[in-house]
């Protein structure tokens, strides 16, 4: 019975094993097949001056609407994209589009690309960049790269090249959430890095935790220090942007601002602004 019973028990797992890699091979060409078909949608999300409250600028962030599963996460796509060997289609995609739509916005503003760390390393990398803003014609100082500290991580030497190269373009590099990865504090100094944006995870517990505000005030001191400014990230309370204000952050984004929102919605939201500038003067 003991025998029958494994035997059953190993025909349920791979049955489920099966279902699941049924599902995955599913999902792999549904993601294929959207990225050739241009499914994916650009939103970008609002990013703020803490002092005068005049938005900056915009982060693209990538948006799936899928048949069965809906608004998908690019956290669960992204990675998808990577093992199928289309991260850097996507991803330039993503760049051409995104240099292209902020023409529209006024000029002293700025748009944010997520790179991860395969487009990143792609030979073509600092080609496609060349391209977008060429193709675009948006001034390289109005775009912004932003990089995560294991992107970084994963091969310091390859990235601090490939970043200095993007640097020289004129493009701007943001250290995207900050102090959750395990990069040495030597990386930062190592990067041509601009700004940096502080993880959402420590802008949470702010109004609760003393550690928390300890490590904004380190990182704020420490960005200061290297001549970047910060963005405080995933700002959702009246209460957290109080403090992230006390501690001298230059930029926040979050839920009490603004979600990301389409481009047209964004395009209107920024072209708003230097009205709303001199009304204030
Ligand atoms: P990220 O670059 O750190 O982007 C910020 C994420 O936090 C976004 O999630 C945004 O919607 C969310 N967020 C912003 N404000 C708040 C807030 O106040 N509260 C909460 N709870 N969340 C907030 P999203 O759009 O789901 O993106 C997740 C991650 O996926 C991004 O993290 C980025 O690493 C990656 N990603 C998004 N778009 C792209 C892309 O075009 N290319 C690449 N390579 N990665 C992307
Ligand atoms: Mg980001
Ligand atoms: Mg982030
Ligand atoms: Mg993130």
């Amino acid at each position: 019975a003991a025998k029958e019973d494994q035997r059953g028990t190993y025909r349920l797992f791979e049955r489920e094993l099966d279902a699941k890699v049924k599902a995955r091979n599913l999902l792999e060409t549904e993601v294929r097949d959207a990225i050739n078909n241009n499914e994916f949608e650009l939103h970008y999300q609002p990013i703020f001056c803490v002092q005068t409250m005049t938005a900056v600028g915009a982060e693209a962030l990538l948006r799936w609407r899928h048949p069965r599963l809906g608004l998908a996460s690019p956290a669960d796509f992204i990675p998808i994209a990577e093992e199928i060997g289309m991260i850097a289609d996507l991803g330039a995609k993503v760049l051409r589009q995104a240099c292209k739509e902020a023409m529209a916005w006024p000029d002293q503003t700025s748009v944010s690309v997520n790179v991860s760390a395969i487009e990143l390393e792609a030979e073509s990398f600092v080609d496609t960049v060349k391209t977008a803003l060429a193709e675009s014609g948006l001034p390289s100082h109005r775009l912004i790269i932003e990089v995560t500290e294991s992107t970084i991580m994963k091969d310091v030497q390859l990235a601090t090249h490939i970043l200095r190269q993007v640097c020289d373009l004129g493009v701007e590099i943001a250290m995207d959430d900050f102090g959750t990865g395990y990069s040495s504090l030597s990386s930062l100094t190592k990067v041509p890095f601009q700004k940096i944006k502080i993880d959402r995870s420590f802008v949470r517990d702010l109004a609760i935790s003393m550690e928390a505000r300890a490590i904004l005030s380190t990182i704020v001191e420490l960005a200061r220090t290297l001549g970047m400014r910060t963005t405080a990230e995933g700002v959702e309370t009246a209460e957290q942007f109080e403090i992230v204000k006390d501690y001298g952050c230059t930029l926040a984004q979050g839920f009490l601002f603004q979600k990301a929102q389409p481009a047209d919605v964004i395009r209107e939201i920024l072209r708003a602004e230097p009205d709303t500038r001199q009304n204030a003067a």
